[in-house]
């Protein structure tokens, strides 16, 4: 099944995965076949290595409240954007293991605490045209690779304009209100109650959907909320 929405073409979930397997992955930096991205344009995502921790706990003006920390990979440019595009409206949804491991790297490097792995989830609307969630899928990688447990502890309560469409002080009302527990937390799946939580999500620009995220966690209990993301734009 496939159809057009939008002007770009979405295929269904095995369509995807059979153009994936027939399909030699391109990299997003240079267009070179064979990896997702490839060895020379993978240290885009590693120029913040032996740099300090960017918006460290302790600077409450940089600290999107009530995020603990905020970490990210590369500034929202170049093979970042591309990346990030392509595995957002491409169905370029192999990037997601580079992508999810240089976070990985990152929080590794920088990060403080946090015991339990979450997404900031796309609507169900939009995760089932695209297929997929891109957060959901980089947070299994960043689980993977930090061994940490990952769960699906947030859900859209409604549908919001895309962050990129509005200006920096509308950012925060557009997602106020937007993020609920996932259904399944009652269920008892798993507890925030006391948990460090980390958050993971492909680009921050006001961190105005983070911290949104983050306030709903603390209201169910968490005990704090930090924040990871491939990309930052500023
Ligand atoms: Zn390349």
């Amino acid at each position: 099944m496939s159809r057009w929405i939008g002007g770009e073409l979405h295929l269904g979930r095995l369509g995807t995965r059979l153009l994936d397997a027939a399909l030699p992955a391109a990299c997003p930096g240079c267009g070179v076949e064979g990896s997702a991205i490839c060895p020379g344009c993978l240290p885009a995502f590693y120029r913040r290595d032996g740099t300090p921790a960017g918006i460290s706990i302790g600077l409450p003006s940089e600290i999107p409240s009530p995020l603990l920390q905020l970490e990210w990979c590369a500034p929202f440019t170049g093979v970042a954007r591309r990346a990030l595009h392509q595995l957002k409206y491409a169905g370029e949804r192999r990037l997601t293991e580079p992508l999810g491991r240089a976070a990985a790297r990152r929080w590794r490097a920088a990060g403080v605490g946090a015991d339990l792995l979450a997404h900031v989830p796309v609507h169900e609307e939009r995760g089932r045209q695209r297929g997929y969630d891109q957060a959901q899928l980089l947070a299994g990688v960043v689980g993977r690779t930090l061994h940490m447990p990952t769960a699906d502890l947030l859900r859209r309560a409604r549908v919001t304009r895309a962050q990129y469409e509005l200006g920096r002080g509308d950012r925060a009302a557009n997602v106020a209100g937007a993020f609920e527990i996932a259904s399944r937390q009652t269920d008892g799946a798993v507890d925030v109650e006391g948990r460090w939580i980390l958050l993971v999500d492909d680009v921050v620009t006001t961190g105005a959907t983070l911290a949104e995220c983050a306030r709903v966690l603390l209201a169910a209990g968490a005990l704090g909320v930090s924040a990871v993301t491939v990309a930052r734009e500023r």
